[in-house]
């Protein structure tokens, strides 16, 4: 099992959901994290594939069953017995994971990640590393290229890396947001076009022109104007896991155009590891706030209001042992 010296951690908004409680079940004391990229410090003698000094990234998934179904096709996030890097079961102490708000995590090395970028740009990789993964993964499994149209909803961290993707993979990049101040931003972020999703008007623009539309809005609300908006077969993909359940939807708005309501959650080591070296290769980093530790508070209350551009980046060295 190799140790790591972790540079730095990000906010998932499921960070807040958790240390909230809003999903039930958390454990405390919940020590959250799960974007995380560091140096090697020490490897165990059984690890072959990475060695000290070795610039790597843990993000969602520390380990798996390894034998089912899931976990044999390399689809270990949808093993029923996944453990994610926090909050989750394990025979070590105190019962539970704990993450990356911290300054050394242990991880066994084949849920480690290998970062092929600049040492410069380490802070602003953390976040691919599940808000990157969780936009990348629908994008690949749903083929989205050139001649593609893809919508993204809500520009968070997952919904500005959502757009940096889409755009990098060649698709027709509409982003849809509540926030008027958004708005230029979102076009140099790769965005060909956005859209208020409060105005009906501009949303009537593009009706049925959909092949795919990811929604990351981490709080509940009705999906039918998306629906709408998707082409025949086109997929509303639902990556935001909000508190409460969205209100059911009108199933003429599915039946009509044979549209899909679908969900995705984060994605495998090794299309992580693929995000990784397609974002290394285009130069696709998250746009990000460094913040020290004693800011976390803050940051969590700025991120309910929307206020961050677009991911909060913890930097270890501000933790206190
Ligand atoms: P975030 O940075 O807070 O972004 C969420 C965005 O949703 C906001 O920036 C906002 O964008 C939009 N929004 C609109 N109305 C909102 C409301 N009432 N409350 C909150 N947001 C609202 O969050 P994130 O880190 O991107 O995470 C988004 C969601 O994805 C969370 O629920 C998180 O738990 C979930 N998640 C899921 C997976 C998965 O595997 N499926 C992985 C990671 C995270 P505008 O201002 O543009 O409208
Ligand atoms: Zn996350
Ligand atoms: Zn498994």
């Amino acid at each position: 099992m190799p140790l790591y010296s972790i540079a730095v951690n990000d906010i998932c908004h499921s960070d807040i959901h958790q240390v909230r409680s809003e999903w039930d079940g958390t454990q405390y004391p919940c020590v959250p994290g799960h974007e995380i990229v560091g140096r090697v410090t020490e490897v165990g003698k059984h690890v072959s594939k990475f060695h000290v000094g070795d610039l790597v990234g843990v993000g969602c998934i520390v380990d798996s069953c390894r034998h089912c179904t899931d976990c044999e096709e390399g689809l270990e996030n949808y093993c029923d017995n996944m453990v994610g890097t926090y909050n989750f079961p394990t025979p070590d102490a105190p019962g539970y994971t704990l993450g990356g708000y911290s300054q050394h995590i242990v991880v066994d090395e084949n849920y480690v990640l290998r970062i092929k970028h600049d040492e410069q740009q380490l802070a602003a990789v953390a976040p691919l590393l599940c808000a990157g993964i969780t936009t990348y993964s629908p994008l690949r499994h749903w083929n989205i290229g050139k001649g593609k149209k893809v919508g993204v909803v809500g520009i968070g961290g997952l919904g500005h890396m959502g757009i940096k993707l889409a755009h990098a993979m060649g698709a027709y990049v509409v982003a849809f947001t509540t926030s008027e101040s958004k708005k230029q931003e979102a076009l140099s972020l790769g965005a060909d076009e956005v859209v208020i999703s409060k105005d009906a008007t501009a949303m009537a623009v593009h009706q049925k022109s959909f092949d795919l539309i990811i929604n990351t809005v981490a709080a509940s609300h009705n999906l039918d104007p998306f629906l709408t908006l998707l082409k025949r077969d086109g997929t509303l993909t639902l990556v935001g896991v909000p508190e409460t359940p969205h209100q059911s939807p009108n199933v003429f708005n599915l039946v009509g155009k044979r549209r899909s309501i679908a969900g995705s959650m984060i994605g495998s080591i090794a299309e992580t590891q693929e995000m990784l070296d397609f974002c290394a290769e285009h130069n696709i980093v998250a746009d990000i706030e460094l913040i020290r530790a004693d800011e976390i508070n803050t940051a969590y209350e700025r991120m309910l209001k929307g206020d961050v551009k677009y991911r909060f980046v913890i930097d270890s060295q501000t933790l206190k042992d």
